[in-house]
C-alpha cells in the first residue's frame, strides 16, 4: 500500500472495499468540525451523513493526533482528537483507487509533534494562492506547521495597522537580483506585495480546517532593513536607509538601547497575537551583525546601566526581554541557532537549528530544538546538494544523540528560503517531491524508514501531481548519484549560476 508518510503498523487483509458513488458517513459529535472537509474530499460521489460506510468514532485513549483505520465490510477512522480523525481521512483518501479501498488494519501516530515546513515571502512573494496549495499538500502528507517568514531586509510583507505606512512603503525595492552572479532586472520589485490583516486571517483559518498551525515569523533585530527604511529613526545610526536590493547580510540593525526601537517590535508583536493564534512566535534574531551596537552611545550606555558584559550579551538581554513578553501573552519564542550566542538565554525559548552545533547544544542543556540543518534540509538548496534521499534521512540519528536528548527534539522543518525562486513554477519544483520526504522523516517511526522504499511508494504521488498540474523534480533528477551524478551536479552548478531556473523542467 502507497501511504506517505508511512504508517507505524499496517496489516493488509485479501480483499477489497467497493465505495459507492453515494457515500453514507457516520461522524462523531466531537468531530462534527470535519463535516465540510469530509464533503469536499470526495469529489464525484454524494456524502449523506446517514449510514455506515465510512464511520469516524471517538476512542479513549488513542494518542495525540494518531489514529486506527479498520477496512472490511465497512471503513471504521477511531481517533481521540480531531486532528487524528482529520489523519485517518487523509489515509484513506490516499488508499482509494478509483472505486477500490484495500482491506487492512492501521495504527499510526506520529513521531514528532511539529513537521513543519517555512516559505520566505519576502526575498520574493508568493500569495494567498501559492501558499493555499502548499497548505493542501503539507495536510496530505499529515505536516502541521507553516511557519511564515514575513519580512527580511529585502521586504515587509504584512500590513501593521498601528503603523500603516509600514508595509506599502517597506514592501517594494528598487531592484531585484536576477541571478547568483549578482546580474540585476534593473526594475522594483514587490509593489503593493504584501498580506493584510484580512489575508492573513484567510490563510490562518484554511490552514486551520488543513490542522496546520501558522507560525509568524518577523525578524529582529536584524534582517530589518525594509523597515528601518520607513522608520531609519530605530537604526543606531538614525540616518536614511533602503530596502535593501542586495541579498547577503546587512549591517543595519535595530538599536536595541533605544526604547522606542523596543516599543515598536512590543506594538508589531501585539496585532500579530491577534491575527494568530498559534502558541508559538518566530523572531529570528539570526545573522545580526553587532559592529553598529559597538559604536552607539544608546546601545554602549544601556550595556552599562544593566551590566551586560559584550554585544552577545545584548543581543540575549533583547531576546530574553521579547520572549518575557511573548510569554506574558502565552506564546513561546522560536529563535533561529543564533540566540544561544548568549550566557543566558531563557531555558523556555526554543532554538531552531540550522547551521553549527549551537542547536545541538541547546538540547544537550535541556532546551528545545527544532532541527532544520541547512546542508540536510534547505529546499532552495538545488537537488544537486540537497537531494530527496539526504533530506529523507532528516532527523536526530544524523547527530548521534541519546535518547534522553531526543526527547528535546520538537521535530523537523524544512524552510524555502526565496532569493532565487521567483514563480510558482520554481516554487513548487523546490517543494516536490521533498515535501513528502521531509513529511516521512517527520512522521514515520525511525525504525520503519527505508529510502527505497519511499521512492517506491512516492511514484503514485508523482502520478497525482501529474493530474493536478503541480510541477515537481523528477526522478531522474532528484537524486544525481556516482560519478555520472558528480559530472552532472558540476554541469548543472554551472548553468545554475547564471540561471537559477536551469534545473527546473516541469
Ligand atoms: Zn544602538
Amino acid at each position: 500500500m502507497k501511504i506517505i508518510p508511512l504508517p507505524k503498523k499496517i496489516a493488509e487483509k485479501n480483499g477489497e472495499l467497493i465505495l459507492k458513488k453515494e457515500v453514507g458517513v457516520c461522524l462523531d459529535a466531537r468531530f462534527s468540525s470535519l463535516k465540510k472537509t469530509i464533503e469536499d474530499r470526495f469529489p464525484g460521489r454524494k456524502i449523506k451523513f446517514d449510514g455506515d460506510d465510512i464511520v469516524f468514532s471517538y476512542k479513549e485513549g488513542l494518542p495525540v493526533e494518531g489514529y486506527e483505520l479498520k477496512s472490511d465490510e465497512n471503513v471504521c477512522v477511531s481517533a481521540s482528537d480531531v486532528k487524528g480523525a482529520f489523519y485517518g481521512l487523509m489515509t484513506l483518501l490516499q488508499l482509494l483507487e478509483g472505486d477500490v479501498l484495500p482491506k487492512c488494519e492501521i495504527e499510526d501516530e506520529p513521531r514528532f509533534p511539529y513537521r513543519g515546513i517555512m516559505l520566505d515571502v519576502a526575498r520574493h512573494f508568493f500569495g494567498k494562492d501559492e501558499i493555499k496549495s502548499l497548505l493542501d499538500n503539507m495536510a496530505y502528507y499529515k505536516m502541521n506547521v507553516f511557519h511564515w517568514h514575513l519580512t527580511e531586509d529585502q521586504g515587509w510583507r504584512i500590513e501593521i495597522k498601528k503603523y500603516p505606512e509600514l508595509a506599502p512603503k517597506a514592501c517594494v525595492r528598487k531592484n531585484d537580483w536576477k541571478n547568483h552572479l549578482g546580474q540585476m532586472t534593473g526594475k522594483p520589485y514587490g509593489e503593493g506585495c504584501y498580506f493584510t490583516q484580512e489575508d492573513v486571517k484567510e490563510i490562518v483559518s484554511y490552514a486551520a480546517e488543513r490542522m496546520i498551525t501558522v507560525v509568524p515569523e518577523i525578524d529582529m533585530p536584524g534582517h530589518i532593513t525594509s523597515a528601518l527604511s520607513v522608520f531609519p529613526e530605530l537604526s543606531c545610526e538614525g540616518k536614511p536607509l533602503e530596502v535593501s536590493t542586495k541579498y547577503g547580510i546587512k549591517s543595519s540593525i535595530g538599536c536595541v538601547g533605544n526604547e522606542d526601537f523596543i516599543r515598536f517590535m512590543k506594538d508589531i508583536i501585539d496585532e500579530m497575537c491577534e491575527l494568530f493564534p498559534a502558541p508559538y512566535f518566530h523572531i529570528g534574531g539570526d545573522e545580526v551583525p553587532k559592529d553598529k551596537w559597538k559604536s552607539c552611545p544608546k546601545c554602549q550606555k544601556l550595556m552599562k546601566e544593566k551590566g551586560i558584559k559584550s554585544e552577545n550579551d545584548l543581543q540575549g538581554y533583547f531576546t530574553n526581554l521579547i520572549t518575557e513578553y511573548l510569554a506574558e501573552k502565552g506564546k513561546k519564542t522560536i529563535g533561529w541557532d543564533e540566540i544561544t550566542e548568549t550566557n543566558d538565554l531563557r531555558s523556555d525559548a526554543i532554538v531552531q537549528w540550522w547551521h553549527g552545533k549551537d542547536g545541538g547544544k541547546w538540547a544537550e542543556k535541556g532546551g528545545k530544538a527544532i532541527l532544520s540543518h541547512n546542508t540536510l534540509c534547505y529546499l532552495d538548496y538545488p537537488y544537486i546538494l540537497t537531494n530527496l534521499e539526504k533530506i529523507y534521512r532528516l532527523g536526530p540519528e544524523e547527530y548521534k544523540m541519546t535518547p534522553e536528548i531526543v526527547k528535546n527534539i520538537l521535530g523537523i522543518e524544512a524552510p524555502l528560503w526565496t532569493e532565487f525562486v521567483y514563480d510558482r513554477k520554481k516554487f513548487e519544483f523546490m517543494l516536490y517531491p521533498r515535501v513528502q520526504a521531509v513529511a516521512e522523516a517527520a512522521w514515520t517511526p525511525y525504525a520503519q524508514k527505508n529510502y527505497k522504499d519511499f521512492e517506491v511508494r512516492l511514484t503514485k504521488y508523482l502520478k497525482e501531481m501529474d493530474e493536478k498540474g503541480i510541477c515537481y523534480c523528477p526522478p531522474k533528477k532528484y537524486n544525481p548519484v556516482g560519478l555520472r551524478g558528480l559530472r552532472q551536479r558540476l554541469r548543472v552548478a554551472r548553468k545554475i549560476v547564471k540561471d537559477p531556473n536551469f534545473e527546473v523542467d516541469c
